[in-house]
């Protein structure tokens, strides 16, 4: 990887180097084609000495799937990670309940716990020793004009880079999506997920715990150290509440909402907070620009999908390109990027859509919608093929986008 120099013009841009953006670089890293990543900030270090990063994914066996086939799964296992090899889910009014087992679908895990922090760095090495790629940091864009041979993108300290394709990984409030200026559906949860690491009386056997209450879910995760994550969704005013509560106060409330399932929580790191939205953009693509991860969708945090849908988004134009620069095809030209967006638009809308349901379905205690919850929980527990097929989804094996990365 080259710092940024003289060089202006490209074959794809990319803004935002977080966990998908940075994916991207990585699989384009052996085609020859010039690529800039950009990033707003620094590259973000990895220290096995520094505290576990409050923002870890729940990834599933397809995204580290895609990280091993970028070489960077080696390098997280060598730092740290928890594999998760089961999940009990529970619904706190009734007797709903749903467990699964890595062993019924045939894998080792059902999901790896990773920091975010962690990913990134072990993508960046990667990058490393890759020629073909310069990186510019810190940047904004600032303007992006569109015309039929190329994509001009002016950046705030005045330089300017030219490129057959824009591609935006800058988040959920992409800056580069609002200068072309794509349209989204947007709705707030009207909730916010307080995170935080706690230490607990019981070990966590290597299982991720969700339990639905009406204020909305509570998930622990493991953590290789023993510890467990907690991820919980609360409406705005209690999460206010619970925020401002002291650390002894809030490992109680931790303990309470999960009805104890681990004993008591004994202690905890301090807490962020993130506000939650449903977001999806109307189009993917527009000719010469394309949208992946967040920049494209965020959804309810409740089943731990977002950076795996991100990965999936990126290995789809990844392949894309790949094949249209085989085929000696414009990487820009609208036909080759609808191909990406009919791979993905449609997936990740399902996923927006039944994790939407799914959570207007748990966050109340009317009484039908209780007994329809409990009875669908009891009965997909207890209709195997039903279950293998939903675990089968939810690990994303049903799809295969690493081929061409290796
Ligand atoms: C509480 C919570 C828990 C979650 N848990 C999970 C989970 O268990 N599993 C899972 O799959 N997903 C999870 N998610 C979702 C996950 O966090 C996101 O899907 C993921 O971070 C998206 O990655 P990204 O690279 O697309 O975007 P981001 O991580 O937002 O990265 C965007 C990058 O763009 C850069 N950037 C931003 N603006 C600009 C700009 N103007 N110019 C240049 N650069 C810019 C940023 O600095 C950053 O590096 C969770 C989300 C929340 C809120």
């Amino acid at each position: 990887m080259t710092a940024a120099r003289t060089q202006s013009q490209f074959d794809v841009v990319i803004v935002g180097a977080g966990a998908v953006g940075t994916a991207f670089a990585c699989a384009l890293r052996n085609s020859g084609l010039r690529i800039a990543l950009l990033d707003a900030r620094e590259p973000s270090l990895f220290s096995a000495a520094a505290e576990v990063d409050l923002r870890v994914f729940a990834i599933s066996p397809a995204s580290q799937r895609i990280l091993d086939a970028l070489g960077a799964w080696p390098t997280i296992q060598a730092e740290r990670v928890a594999a998760y090899t089961e999940m009990h889910v529970w619904d706190a009014t009734g007797s709903g309940r749903i467990h699964f087992d890595c062993a019924e679908v045939g894998e080792p895990a059902l999901g790896y716990i990773v920091e975010n922090r962690l990913i990134q760095h072990a993508l960046w090495i990667q990058l490393q020793t890759a020629d073909n790629i310069t990186a510019f940091y810190p940047v904004t864009p600032e303007a992006v004009v569109i015309d039929a041979e190329q994509v001009t993108l002016m950046l705030q300290d005045g330089r300017c880079l030219h490129t057959r394709l824009l591609v935006a990984a800058d988040g959920a409030e992409s800056a580069t999506r609002k200068l072309v200026g794509i349209e989204t559906r947007t709705a707030s949860y009207g909730q916010k997920a307080i995170v935080a690491h706690v230490a607990t009386q019981k070990p966590h056997r290597h299982t991720a715990w969700q339990r639905f209450l009406p204020s909305g879910p509570i998930a622990l995760l493991p953590l290789p150290d023993g510890r467990s994550s907690v991820v919980w969704s609360l409406d705005n005013t209690c999460a206010e509440e619970v925020q401002q509560m002291d650390d002894m106060g809030f490992c109680a409330a931790v303990t309470a909402a999960t009805a104890a399932i681990l004993g008591q929580v004994t202690s905890t790191t301090p807490r962020a907070a993130f506000p939650l939205q449903r977001m999806h953009v109307r189009e993917y693509v527009r000719p010469r620009f394309a949208l992946i991860g967040d920049a494209a969708h965020t959804l309810h945090p409740l089943a731990g999908q977002g950076v795996n849908l991100g990965f999936m988004d990126m290995a789809a134009l990844s392949n894309i390109i790949l094949d249209a620069q085989l085929r000696h095809r414009d990487l820009g030209d609208l036909g080759v990027l609808r191909r990406y967006q009919r791979a993905r638009k449609g997936d990740n809308m399902a996923m927006i859509t039944a994790l939407d349901g799914f959570k207007r379905l748990f966050s109340n205690d009317i009484a039908p919608l209780t007994w329809m919850r409990n009875t669908g929980l009891w009965s997909v527990d207890r209709f195997t093929p039903l279950k293998s097929a939903f675990m089968r989804h939810a690990m994303g094996l049903t799809a295969n986008f690493t081929a061409s990365m290796r």
